[in-house]
């Protein structure tokens, strides 16, 4: 497994593996893996030729008061589950080589879409935009057929989507189910910071989207009756952020649901904030 840093090596990389019509797929990652980003890794393996993994703390989505210098870095590990997972090639470039005008200067950014305004971007106004930002430089650097993302990031996911179709960028966007524990707590790199306590406790983020699942399939179709679900079942978090159900397409809230929706929840437990989802769909 070859491990690269530079912008100029990564490229090499991907012309040459794409010679003759070779496919490649690029797995973005702030690094802490588990096996939610395994089987991004799996999902790449299997539909191309050669598959490229990044990892990178990417500064300009943390805001100021977040986990940037805290954010697990267990770079050895990392480097083993990605070799051992038959990766070819992991890209971790410094902060200098990815944002050559500085990260704290006013850099061209990209501006994302509607669809990053409500939920995480009223909690986290500028994150998408670091989100978006990055991506779209991690595709200018290793240039790809597919990119792999997971729905447990719902929302970014739909930035990722909108980008990709609004600039005409040409790679094909795959997204990958949620990898959860076997209690049922989604796969995050930030549950390695819960305690005992907490870790029990948000158990009741993936139970409250159960029963909202359960609710919808069994008819409910009222989108405040399925949030006090919710509410209701959240209550061992120390804040919840937002437990809503909002629409598929827009992420905009929905009173009723008659077209493909998504029961979505941030909370805190601790100092540790998780985010997990559920898609409802109505076809
Ligand atoms: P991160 O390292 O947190 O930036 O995540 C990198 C990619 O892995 C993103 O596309 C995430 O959506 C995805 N991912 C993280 N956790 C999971 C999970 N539990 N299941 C599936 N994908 C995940």
């Amino acid at each position: 497994m070859e491990t690269i840093s530079s912008i100029d090596a990564m490229r090499a990389w991907c012309r040459e593996k794409s010679i003759s019509g070779k496919t490649i797929g690029l797995v973005p990652t702030m690094g802490a893996l588990h096996k939610g980003h395994l089987s991004l890794v799996h999902a790449a393996k299997n539909s191309c030729d050669h598959c490229v993994t990044s990892i990178f703390v990417n500064p300009t989505q943390f805001a100021a008061n977040e986990d940037l210098d805290q954010y697990p870095r267990p770079i050895e590990d990392d480097l083993a589950m990605l070799r051992h997972a038959g990766v070819e090639a992991v890209f971790m470039p410094t902060a200098d080589e990815m944002y050559p005008g500085g990260v704290e200067r006013h850099a061209t950014s990209v501006h994302p879409s509607a669809v990053a305004l409500p939920l995480e971007g009223v909690h986290r106004p500028e994150h998408f935009a670091g989100v978006a930002t990055v991506v779209m430089k991690l595709f200018q650097a290793a240039p790809s057929d597919r990119a792999f993302f997971g729905r447990k990031d719902f929302q970014q996911l739909c930035v990722i989507e909108h980008m990709v179709r609004d600039m005409n960028l040409s790679i094909e966007i795959v997204p990958c189910d949620i990898v959860r524990e076997p209690d049922g707590l989604a796969m995050s790199s930030r549950n390695r910071y819960l305690s005992d306590d907490e870790r029990q406790r948000a158990l009741c983020i993936s139970k409250s989207l159960n029963l909202v699942e359960r609710a919808f399939l069994d008819g409910s179709r009222d989108a405040k009756q399925l949030e006090s679900i919710m509410a209701d079942h959240l209550s061992p978090c120390d804040s919840v952020d937002y437990a809503v159900v909002a629409d598929r397409q827009t992420l905009l809230p929905v009173p009723k649901i008659t077209r493909n929706a998504v029961a979505l929840v941030a909370a805190r437990l601790g100092a540790t904030r998780l985010i997990d989802n559920r898609e409802l769909e109505t076809e």
